[in-house]
């Protein structure tokens, strides 16, 4: 895995971050309105070899990958460049590809700035007037008729119905309608029909990864408007309705940029999915610009709407984008054609996808990865059934002693333990892998997944006493633990803790109340967070403390989603010293370490989503009453977005973790993920639910059984590990840079 860009990327990138920064401004961008073009931009852009990026290098161009015009994209969507930079690269690529003298011609033309080449979007055949992108500016368009690839010249340009005006005007983009019958010239090339629709598919991809990139200028100077404009004595970033809904956006729109290198990396993977993605993409991307650069606006108030202000510009751009490519749901209902084949009597659409060449970037786990999952899958082969399976979820807690000790011993349990201390020593991405790989076979284990966030806690802050006395037993499956945070007047202001921890000779005595202690009714230690002093933040102290002995009883909540957690209560509880993690009331800092932690990891939203997805197909493919359900297109958008948001979960998490292994972890990333997974695992089952109605009335342990389930299990994963609430609070200030909201 890498989401390290190249030398040559990264230069790439900052050049054009400069050469826009210099001739993109506001008023350069008014400027070129309404046709929204500035040719001198152009012109930069043309003796900088821009159009010519993905025209191969014995045709006069640079010959790069399809990441390398990714980021082109990117750079020229954050600075809202009046520029047909998509259009052309793409155009031009495919001018190189059909080959023959006509298009030579076009292209050497095109690659020395005295013409500008761009791609009709639908068939000729078809529909003769079309938008077309890049079309006001355009000397020539390639375009499909039937199955005959041609060159049109002088096309005609028509009114645009409504108002007669001649460009569209929603985001000045040099969008026009065109006559593709009526032009000067007509040149047939030798170039396919697959050809084009991989051209195509190059149009949306770079497409979408233009609109995250708008999406996120309009993000960013919203947020530093919030840090300014005050309403009511307060900055209004102090306001969650407003730092709220901008933490919700970057989130999306980060996934959406990430969504979008990750389909480049399927396609260079020639991955079979890769074609779904890029709808998926299309979807998620331009969906979420719209919202993101609408909720934006607003945040500026009324100037918001004033057209001497930037925040309209982000959202008429945005808008125009994703106008020009039609109704993103269509894209949503491409997907679902993809990856479930298509609707009873539908035709499977015709894909293909452009060559990427060398990426540089790679989100695959890798060997060690691989290696791992086998070695789980072998583990699930002698040990998984389907009795076992219905336990996992019939016990509530899922616990088996015996089960999770063999586990231990095949280095299954805490894959990243080190091994100094009788763990197996695994990567982050192993241990990601692996829970993939027994996840998939049913076994969540949300019991050993605490003790699997509470060693790295003992690793990180824990005496060297603690750590050799205790993590070789965890290792071996012997002792597990507990966190004992939440109590019942403090649950997500975790510093206002009560239970008290008071000095006893040379230990302490607990006394207190702690709610929700999963795994606490059989835990050995549970690291308590105490109050030693009245200060809220430096009198808090953190204790491992050993629970099976007297002062220590246990009352068990039931919950909705059928899981097993308990009200522990402390009475006395004597605790050595030496349990102590971190300084006599300076726990604040062990317990930010241990919440980073508990925040860190995503995968499991993943495999969440993942089998909620496989559910869902499974009962909509069943044929019933009024035919298979999965013809219903409503039906067909609620999975194909269940896989959509699956999928910008997973490349949220991945980055997360890349980043950690890295040492470039940033303190929002892993709260996106957080906040991406639960809320769209709960939010997708929800709508299942519904759609799958009355089945899903019904338990069970596979197709409408699952969904119901994962509906009412889904609805505290929102809430356990930092509620959404505080998971956007978190996103909004440390990646944001809004004011802290809580004390
Ligand atoms: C199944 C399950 C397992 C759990 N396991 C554990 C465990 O093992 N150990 C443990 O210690 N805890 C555990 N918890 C508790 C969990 O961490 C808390 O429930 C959670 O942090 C919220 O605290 P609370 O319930 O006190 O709600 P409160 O903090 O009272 O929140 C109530 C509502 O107010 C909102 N809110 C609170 N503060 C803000 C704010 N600053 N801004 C905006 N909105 C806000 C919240 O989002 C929520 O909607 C578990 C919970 C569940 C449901």
């Amino acid at each position: 895995m890498n989401l390290q860009l190249s030398a040559e990327q990264l230069l790439l990138e900052s050049s054009l971050e400069r050469v826009f920064q210099e001739h993109s401004s506001g008023a350069r961008i008014r400027a070129a309105e309404p046709v929204g073009f500035d040719r001198e931009l152009w012109d930069i852009l043309v003796d900088l070899g821009i159009p010519a990026l993905r025209v191969p290098e014995d045709q006069g161009g640079s010959g790069m990958s399809l990441m390398h015009a990714l980021l082109a994209a990117e750079q020229a969507g954050r600075a809202l460049a009046p520029v047909p930079l998509v259009e052309a690269v793409v155009a031009n690529r495919l001018l190189a590809l059909a080959g023959g003298s006509e298009a030579a011609a076009l292209l050497e033309d095109c690659l020395a700035g005295r013409a500008i080449a761009t791609l009709a979007l639908h068939n000729a055949g078809t529909r003769p007037r079309q938008l077309v992108p890049a079309g006001a500016v355009a000397d020539a368009v390639l375009c499909l008729q039937g199955d005959a690839l041609s060159i049109r010249r002088g096309v005609a340009r028509l009114p645009m119905p409504a108002d007669g005006a001649g460009q569209t005007q929603h985001g000045a983009i040099a969008a026009q309608l065109l006559d593709l019958d009526a032009s000067d010239s007509r040149v047939d090339l030798a170039g396919t029909r697959e050809a084009f629709a991989a051209a195509l598919a190059e149009w949306r991809l770079l497409g979408a990864a233009q609109l995250a990139l708008i999406a996120r200028r309009a993000i960013d100077s919203a947020a530093e408007y919030a840090c300014e404009r005050e309403a009511f004595g307060r900055r209004i970033g102090e306001y969650q309705a407003v730092s709220h809904v901008l933490a919700e956006a970057f989130t999306r729109v980060d996934g959406a940029r990430l969504l979008a290198w990750r389909t480049v990396d399927a396609i260079a993977r020639r991955e079979p999915e890769a074609a779904a993605l890029l709808a998926m993409l299309w979807w998620w991307a331009a969906v979420n610009a719209h919202e993101a650069t609408l909720g934006a606006l607003r945040i500026f108030g009324g100037y918001g709407t004033a057209l001497e202000y930037d925040a309209q510009l982000c959202y008429r751009r945005a808008g125009a984008q994703l106008l020009v490519g039609g109704d993103p749901e269509k894209q949503l209902l491409l997907a679902a054609d993809l990856l479930y084949g298509p609707a009873t009597g539908r035709e499977v659409p015709v894909v293909a996808l452009p060559d990427a060449g060398e990426v540089a970037i790679d989100f695959d786990w890798g060997a060690e990865a691989d290696a791992a999952r086998e070695e789980a899958r072998a583990f699930l082969r002698r040990h998984g059934s389907e009795a076992r399976r219905r336990f996992m979820r019939d016990s509530l807690d899922g616990f088996d002693p015996g089960l999770q000790q063999a586990l231990a011993a095949a280095g299954l349990l805490y894959p990243e333990l080190p091994r100094e201390y009788g763990g197996p020593g695994r990567s982050p991405r192993a241990a990601a892998a692996i829970r993939e790989t027994l996840a998939e076979a049913g076994w969540h284990m949300l019991m050993p997944g605490i003790t699997d966030m509470l060693w790295k806690v003992i690793h990180h802050a824990g005496s060297d006493w603690m750590k050799q006395e205790l993590l070789p037993k965890i290792a071996a499956g012997e002792v597990y633990l507990a966190m004992g945070y939440t109590e019942p007047t403090s649950g997500s202001d975790i510093f206002a803790a009560r239970t008290a921890a008071t000095r006893k000779g040379d230990g302490w005595l607990i006394n207190g109340q702690k709610m929700f202690t999963s795994s606490g009714h059989r835990s050995d230690y549970n690291l308590m967070v105490t109050r030693t002093a009245p200060d809220k933040h430096r009198g808090i102290t953190l204790f491992l403390a050993p629970v099976r002995q007297a002062g220590y009883s246990v009352t068990e909540i039931r919950t909705i989603g059928d899981e097993r957690t308990n009200v522990t209560f402390y009475n006395d509880l004597e605790v050595p010293d030496r349990y102590r993690i971190g300084e006599v009331n300076g726990g604040v800092k062990v317990l930010a370490a241990a919440l980073a932690i508990e925040q860190s990891g995503g995968d499991l939203y993943v495999n969440w989503l993942r089998e909620l997805g496989r559910a869902a197909l499974e009962w909509a493919r069943e044929p019933g009453a009024e035919g298979r359900p999965i013809d219903d297109p409503r039906l067909r958008l609620a999975l194909a977005a269940t896989a959509a948001r699956m999928q910008v979960t997973d490349v949220l998490s991945r980055r997360s973790l890349w980043a950690f292994e890295h040492g470039q972890a940033r303190k929002h990333e892993g709260p996106m993920v957080k906040l991406m997974g639960s809320e769209s695992w709960m939010n997708c089952s929800q709508q299942l639910l519904r759609l799958a109605a009355p089945d899903t009335l019904l338990r069970g342990y596979t197709g409408a059984g699952l969904i119901e389930w994962s509906a009412r299990r889904s609805i505290s994963s929102t809430i356990f590990a930092g509620t959404s609430e505080i998971q956007r609070s978190i996103i909004a200030e440390a990646g944001l840079g809004l004011p802290r909201t809580r004390s």
